[in-house]
Parts: structure tokens; C-alpha cells; sequence
């Protein structure tokens, strides 16, 4: 028995592959003897007043609590009178900045094998708002707000990220030539943060010269940050580069230290409940989960054990071209551990 009291950490299996997902992390996490003890919340079928969601007020207690979880796809329930899922744990938690590791899997093959990025975006403002109106017919408006406050913390949490991660340079990401105001001012508090790392290298980089750069050498990023819409491109594309959003994880930072950590992809119904979706970009989410959580021998061990497994090729799903069941994977990362 473990002399340490097990840290508790919440869990969402979602919907969809969700829970088949989450209970592959569950079945590594154990064969790794990671001390943590998960605190299971599903989505409800009946919205929660105080959270105007099917999210309950406990769950979302569960994660301020414990300050950390993992959180499998969720499918928003159409209709009217309830806040999507994950705007209502990004605007419960304050989830400010979301973050995207993107690094080549070793053995699968893409167009590069040198990506090694992390994307860094404010989650909460700029074309997100959702301010948008009508002026007079057919003339609408969108408001972008940025604002100097969390523009400073994502700034911050991104050149925290690289100080502590290992990292050498921060990319600001923006088109200020053409945003003078707001994506002006988001690039004066980038450089703010800057001057009090002055062992990170600080470069500025416009949207669209970046858009051509990663595609045509990868490797000359590092950590990126930005705004919030160039944000949700960007991540997508650096996702493009590494094979695809099944392998993609991501942490979303909250107010507080909190950190839920999320696959990127959706709840995949047409292959839900099929024992084929491929866990790897949950179980990755759920090492970016334990780096948060200064866990990094089991990070290492665990991250690596799934490199390895799908880098033999023997045991693969059927995404990434093999013919293997999500059991059958699981299986084959926990032999590795
Ligand atoms: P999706 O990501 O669920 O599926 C797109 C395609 O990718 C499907 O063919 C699916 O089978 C495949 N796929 C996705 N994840 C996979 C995995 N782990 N292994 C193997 N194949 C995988 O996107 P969608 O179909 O547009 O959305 C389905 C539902 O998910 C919707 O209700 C949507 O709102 C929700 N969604 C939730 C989140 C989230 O919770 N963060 C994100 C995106 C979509």
C-alpha cells in the first residue's frame, strides 16, 4: 500500500465511445498504479437549474474541488432551454486557456516527424463572445473583445508553460497589422509577460505567414499562443500535422489551478458501443493530466507505453488502419506498462 493518501480526480466517461474510452484510461491508469481515485459524474438527462445544463451542480462541484479531471466527449442534447456542455464548464470553471500538446507519434506515419508543438488558446473572449447582432438589414455585426486581463493570463500561463515544460520560445500569433486595437493590445501584454522570462526567446508571428510556415516545416515552432478564433484554427491544423484529432489531446486551465483535461475529438456515434474507437487521445489527455499534476515518472511511463504499442503497428484500431478492437489496444499498452 501507498503511503500517500490518493489524490481524487473527476471523471466524465460523456457520451458516445465516451465511457468505452474512459475505461481504458481507468484499466491503464490501474495497471500503472497511478494514485488517483476517480470521481465519476455523467451527464444528467434533466437540466440542472442551477446550472441551466445537464450538467449538474455536483459535478462541476466535484471538479473545483478536486482542482483536476479528465472529461470524455460530449454530445449536446438539441433543444431549447439549457447551455451547451462545454460552454457551461468553460464559463463555470473559467477555463481560460486551452492547451494542445501536438507531437509526431513515432511509427505512424504522416507527411513530417519532427512536430514537437504545443498550442496555447485564450479560451474565454475575442470572436467568442458571442455578440453579434444586426445594424440595419443586411448589415450585421460581430463583437471582438479582448481585453488586457486575459490577455496577461494566458500570456502568462503560456510562458509559465514553457519555463517549467522545458521550452525555448513563445510564438505570439496574431494579424495586428490589420487588428490594430484588439489584436494590437494582445500582443502588448504577450510582451509585458515576456520581459519577465527573459530566458524564453519571444517572437512575434502573423496569422496567415503561420498558417504557410507550419505546413512547410513544423518544426520551426515551439509554444504558440493566441486569440481565441486563431486559436481554434490553428489547433486544428497542428492536430493535421501529427495524424488526427483521435490523437489529439488537450488540458483546458482554469481560475484557481484547475485543469480538465479533454480529447479533442467528438462522441463518434456511428462507432459508438462498437469496441472500436481508439482511446490514445483520451489517455493522452489523461498524461497531460498528470504532468499537471507533477506526476511525470507515470506520464512518461504511461505516454510511452502507448508510443511504443502503436509504433509496433501489431495492435492498432481501425483509424490508424489496424484491425484491433478498444479492449484489445488497452490490453496491449497495459503489456508494455
Ligand atoms: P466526432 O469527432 O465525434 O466524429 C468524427 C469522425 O471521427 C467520426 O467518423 C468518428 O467515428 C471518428 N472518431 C472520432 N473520435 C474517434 C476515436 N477516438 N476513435 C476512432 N474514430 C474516432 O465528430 P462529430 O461526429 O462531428 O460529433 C459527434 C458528437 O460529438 C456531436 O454531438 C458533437 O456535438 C459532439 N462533440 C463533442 C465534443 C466535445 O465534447 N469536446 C467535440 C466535438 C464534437
Amino acid at each position: 500500500s501507498s503511503a500517500t493518501a490518493p489524490i481524487r480526480a473527476t471523471l466524465f466517461p460523456g457520451d458516445g465511445i465516451g465511457p468505452e474510452i474512459a475505461e481504458s484510461v481507468k484499466q491503464v491508469f490501474r495497471t500503472a498504479e497511478v494514485p488517483i481515485e476517480w470521481e465519476e459524474h455523467y451527464v444528467g438527462d434533466q437540466i440542472d437549474p442551477r446550472t441551466q445544463s445537464f450538467l449538474t451542480w455536483e459535478s462541476l462541484e466535484s471538479v473545483r474541488k478536486n482542482g483536476v479531471g479528465l472529461k470524455g466527449p460530449m454530445a449536446t442534447p438539441i433543444g431549447k432551454g439549457h447551455r451547451s456542455l462545454n460552454l457551461t464548464l468553460r464559463k463555470e470553471l473559467n477555463l481560460y486557456a486551452n492547451v494542445r500538446p501536438c507531437y509526431s507519434l513515432p511509427g505512424y506515419k504522416t507527411r513530417y516527424d519532427n512536430v514537437n508543438l504545443i498550442t496555447i488558446r485564450e479560451n474565454t473572449e475575442g470572436e467568442y463572445s458571442g455578440l453579434e447582432h444586426q445594424v440595419v438589414r443586411g448589415v450585421v455585426e460581430s463583437l471582438k473583445i479582448i481585453t488586457r486581463q486575459a490577455s496577461l493570463r494566458v500570456a502568462e500561463y503560456a510562458f509559465h508553460y514553457a519555463k517549467t515544460h522545458g521550452r525555448e520560445r513563445v510564438s505570439a500569433i496574431h494579424k495586428a497589422n490589420i487588428m490594430q486595437k484588439t489584436d494590437g493590445l494582445f500582443l502588448k501584454c504577450c510582451r509585458e509577460v515576456a520581459e519577465k522570462y527573459p530566458e524564453i526567446t519571444y517572437e512575434e508571428v502573423v496569422i496567415d505567414n503561420c498558417c504557410m510556415m507550419l505546413v512547410k516545416n513544423p518544426a520551426l515552432f515551439d509554444v504558440l499562443v493566441m486569440p481565441n478564433l486563431y486559436g481554434d484554427i490553428i489547433s486544428d491544423l497542428c492536430a493535421g500535422l501529427i495524424g488526427g484529432l483521435g490523437l489529439t489531446p488537450s488540458c483546458n486551465i482554469g481560475e484557481g489551478g484547475i485543469a480538465l483535461a479533454e480529447a479533442v475529438h467528438g462522441s463518434a456515434p456511428d462507432i459508438a458501443g462498437k469496441n472500436l474507437a481508439n482511446p490514445t487521445a483520451l489517455l493522452l489527455s489523461a498524461v497531460t493530466m498528470l504532468r499537471h499534476l507533477n506526476l511525470h515518472d507515470k506520464a512518461d511511463r504511461i505516454q510511452n507505453a502507448i508510443l511504443s504499442t502503436i509504433s509496433e503497428g501489431k495492435y492498432r484500431t481501425a483509424d490508424l488502419g489496424g484491425s484491433s478492437t478498444t479492449t484489445d489496444f488497452t490490453k496491449a499498452i497495459c503489456d508494455h506498462l
